[in-house]
């Protein structure tokens, strides 16, 4: 027990604030000075930074992974009722984008131990009219792809990877978002690198990547961004009804320059990971696992189970004493059957996914920015000590 308790931190530890600096500061200004806000010649930048970073063979900017999801899908080719498998552990976001391209959402368990879903019971929801499957690399973490390409293999289903955690990502070698038709990633506020509201998406196919370019700006022909550049007006046609879905420089101009500091960030937030893990590995709540050999981990997420058995503090006194230390926690995710939509839509209880349930009861993230100073990590690590009455 603490004598003397520790004074809540000064000011409010915003949960998941990005590090932005001057030089993308400076480039959002000349893209404003220049005139050229939207989709131009710095998205087509980015799309190549990106896609050299991940080494892979397309890429194509938009405006968030919501977007980028959606779009995979319906580049999937999939149809009305076709079933899409993925886990119960995960943003709304993921299960909407199956939703609005009107297949089926189905739903797998996780596996207590990464969070990630749980291959054997993906085996077991395959049906024949299974389409296609939406891993998650939770937290950063990734998902047990040998077992996961194999099945899409077998059952020649698309697979599109949800990699909005999963940017440094690595498994066995190959980057997350390049072992199936699509990764869709995220550059949203809180993730590892930011453009304020962005995403990307990795296809494997070119004719996939030209699909996704056209259904992201109205459905008009490639290059139609190019009609107000300097080359001389190119009429456009529209070949689908397409969606508002491109990316602006302006966004761009920042993704550039966080991309160049990507591996500095994923170094800073491994450090503050290593750290909360010697301070929390004594303390009555579960750490996440350490991350599995000839992997990479992207370090997105660091939560914590709390075990109210064994500390006699319920998850949410816990969240509630955390920002009363002035700490900004999050909850990655309560479980998709615990929302009344999917209850209402397609019958989903809670307890049929008993792992994804008792994990999205009991997590809470702490803060894991690259933004974090010293001081502010030993701030968080006082206010869990505190926030468990230890
Ligand atoms: C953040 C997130 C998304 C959505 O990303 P946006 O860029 O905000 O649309 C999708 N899936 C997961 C797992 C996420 O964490």
């Amino acid at each position: 027990m603490q004598d003397d308790p520790i004074r809540p931190k000064e000011k409010f530890l915003m949960f998941g604030a990005p590090a932005i600096e001057d030089d993308e500061i400076e480039e959002v200004v000349a893209s404003m000075k220049s005139g050229w806000l939207g989709t131009g010649p710095k998205t087509a930048r980015f799309e190549d930074d990106f896609k050299s970073y991940k080494g892979a063979r397309h890429a194509v900017a938009v405006n968030s992974c919501t977007a980028a999801l959606h779009l995979s899908m319906l580049a999937s080719g999939l149809q009305p009722g076709d079933e899409v498998i993925t886990t119960a552990m995960t943003f709304c976001a993921t299960v909407n984008a199956i939703i609005h391209s009107k297949a089926v959402p189905v739903i797998a368990d996780i596996d207590p131990a990464t969070m990630n879903i749980d291959c054997a019971h993906v085996e077991k929801l395959i049906t024949k009219k299974t389409r296609a499957i939406l891993p998650v690399h939770f937290a950063g973490r990734p998902c047990d792809m040998d077992a996961l390409s194999a099945m899409c293999e077998k059952h020649r289903l698309k697979l599109i990877e949800d990699c909005a955690h999963a940017i440094e990502t690595r498994y066995k070698g190959r980057e997350a978002g390049t072992f199936g038709d699509f990764g869709c990633f995220s550059f949203y506020v809180t993730k590892n690198i930011v453009t304020g509201e962005g995403g990307m998406i990795l296809a494997s196919r070119e004719e996939d990547a030209a699909c996704l370019k056209t259904l992201a700006l109205h459905g008009m022909s490639k290059d139609a961004w190019k009609r107000f550049g300097d080359e001389g007006f190119k009429h456009y046609q529209v070949v689908e009804a397409g969606f508002k879905y491109n990316m602006m420089d302006i966004q761009a101009a920042i993704g550039i320059h966080q991309l160049k500091r990507i591996g500095k960030y994923w170094e800073r937030r491994r450090e503050i990971w290593n750290r909360y893990n010697d301070a929390f590995s004594s303390l009555p709540v579960e750490i996440p696992a350490d991350p599995e050999p000839d992997t990479r981990h992207a370090y997105h997420l660091y939560t914590i189970l709390i075990n109210e058995n064994a500390s006699g503090v319920s998850r949410d006194s816990f969240l509630n004493a955390m920002t009363a230390e002035n700490i900004g926690v999050g909850v990655h995710y309560m479980s998709i059957p615990e929302h009344p939509f999917y209850q209402k839509t397609y019958g989903w209880k809670p307890e049929d996914y008993p792992a994804a349930m008792s994990a999205g009861r009991r997590t809470v993230s702490l803060p894991l920015s690259a933004k974090l100073t010293d001081s502010d990590v030993e701030d968080v690590i006082a206010a869990v000590r505190k926030s468990l009455k230890m």
